[in-house]
């Protein structure tokens, strides 16, 4: 099989053909469809991050595809299922975090694609545990993009306990924000949507972002704050000059929900600002096994758009330089599916 390869942190993906990986006790064997280019795949290639994988590994956490094989004890799962494998490749399912419904905090969890290898493959390993069943009507280049972009930006409006007739405001409409523009639609929220190219904000207002907030030409916080400020922002923005921009824009009693990881990312939060407004900072991780079903139900009941572009596994190098060009409608998938 096939496979793209960090060799080196930094240096191009390599294209590898490798052995089918064999299944252990409680996993599956995946033939993968789709596969979506996360701007975290980014940071992992380049060792972007404190804790780093080690190389040579496969990234890729929005990887989907069809059950080829069922490792020993695996009885849950069928040959031919389709399945979405998250960044949450698994977790201990015993600690404090798993038994009280945040198992994306577990300390023992394995990161797909991170951790182990992951979707950049034409097979790849899942704990069957983990591995999401996508529903009927929810495509393999739809579900990809849902798997880590969807999830994650679901989530951290829940987070943000975000409601009717709030202002939230996100920050980056990129492969997340297409996404979070949408959750925060259906969560009945006015949306401002921030980002520093044409095409995405002109994306934004298609999928009904009511507000488009250009951060070349204006002042993202002065912008927020004349429509009374955000109740929510959601920081997707790898720059952390945004981060600073959208927390200033929050109004009394708001919540910046940190979403993207720029390397080395710290910001400076005003004390006095953060102290008298009573506003919050607020961490948020993917999402739940559970979040993800909400996710593809979402989808499945024509409720989101998944903007997607394919491109065959081969140009992966390529595709990651569109990505950090910011010249990606919103998500590339790598289409690994029969017939391509
Ligand atoms: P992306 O590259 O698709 O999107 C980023 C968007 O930000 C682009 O549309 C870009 O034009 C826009 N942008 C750049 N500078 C800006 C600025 N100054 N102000 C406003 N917008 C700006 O990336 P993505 O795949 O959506 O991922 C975003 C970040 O989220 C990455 O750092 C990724 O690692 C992180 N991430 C975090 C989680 C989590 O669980 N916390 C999960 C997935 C991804
Ligand atoms: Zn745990
Ligand atoms: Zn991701």
């Amino acid at each position: 099989m096939k496979a793209a390869v960090v060799r080196s942190f930094g240096e191009p993906l390599v294209i590898e053909e490798r052995p089918d990986p064999e299944p252990g006790p409680g996993q599956v064997r995946i033939r993968v469809e789709a596969s979506g280019l996360c701007h975290t795949d980014i940071h992992a290639a380049h060792g972007d991050w404190p804790v780093k994988p080690s190389p040579p590994f496969v990234p890729g956490h929005e990887g989907v595809g069809l059950v080829e094989k069922l490792g020993e004890g695996v009885t849950h799962l069928t040959v031919g299922q389709r399945v979405a494998v998250p960044w949450l490749g698994r977790a201990c399912g015993r600690c404090e975090h798993c038994l009280s419904g945040w198992e994306t905090l577990c300390e023992q969890q394995i990161n797909t694609g991170y951790g182990c290898d992951g979707g950049y493959a034409e097979k790849m390993l899942a704990w069957a545990d983990f591995a999401q069943p996508v529903p009927e009507g929810v495509s393999p280049l739809d579900a990809a993009p849902l798997t880590c972009a969807g999830v994650t930006t679901y989530k951290a409006l829940k987070v943000a306990g975000v409601g009717p007739a709030q202002l939230v405001a996100v920050s980056g409409v990129g492969g997340l924000g297409h996404l979070a523009v949408q959750y925060a639609k259906i969560a009945g929220a006015r949306v401002a949507a921030i980002d520093v190219t044409d095409d995405k904000l002109k994306l934004a207002a298609d999928l009904g972002a009511d507000i488009l907030i250009d951060a070349r030409t204006q002042d993202v916080g002065e912008e927020l704050k004349r429509h009374g400020g955000a109740h929510a922002a959601i920081a997707l923005a790898v720059n952390e000059d945004a981060f600073e921009a959208v927390n200033s824009g929050l109004r009394r009693g708001g919540k910046l929900v940190m979403v993207a990881l720029p390397a080395h990312g710290t910001i400076r939060v005003p004390i006095f600002d953060t102290v008298l407004n009573g506003t919050s900072v607020i961490g948020s991780i993917v999402g739940t096994r559970q979040d993800l079903a909400e996710v593809f139900q979402l989808h499945a009941d024509g409720r989101t758009r998944v903007i997607h572009e394919t491109r065959p596994l081969e140009a992966v190098n390529e595709a990651i330089d569109e990505v950090l060009r910011g010249e990606v409608k919103a998500r590339i998938v790598f289409d690994l599916g029969e017939g391509r």
